[in-house]
């Protein structure tokens, strides 16, 4: 199942050179309830927020 942190928009991905990923929470920079790689998958979070839908979703005039 898909993880919350997805479609956040706290959301850094970090790819290693050997092609390892991980999911990078950046509301840990400044609040340290959140962790810098919260375990996976994340299924509730109280700074779960969505990432912004893009211009071309929003511009349907
Ligand atoms: S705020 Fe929560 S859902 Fe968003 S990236 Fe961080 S841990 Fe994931």
């Amino acid at each position: 199942m898909q993880t919350l942190c997805e479609s956040c928009q706290h959301l850094r991905e970090v790819v290693t050179p050997k092609r390892s990923r991980f999911l990078m929470c950046l509301l840990s920079q400044t609040d340290p309830r959140w962790s810098k790689y919260p375990p996976q998958p994340v299924r509730n979070c109280a700074g779960y927020q969505r990432q912004s839908p893009t211009d071309s979703e929003t511009d349907r005039s």
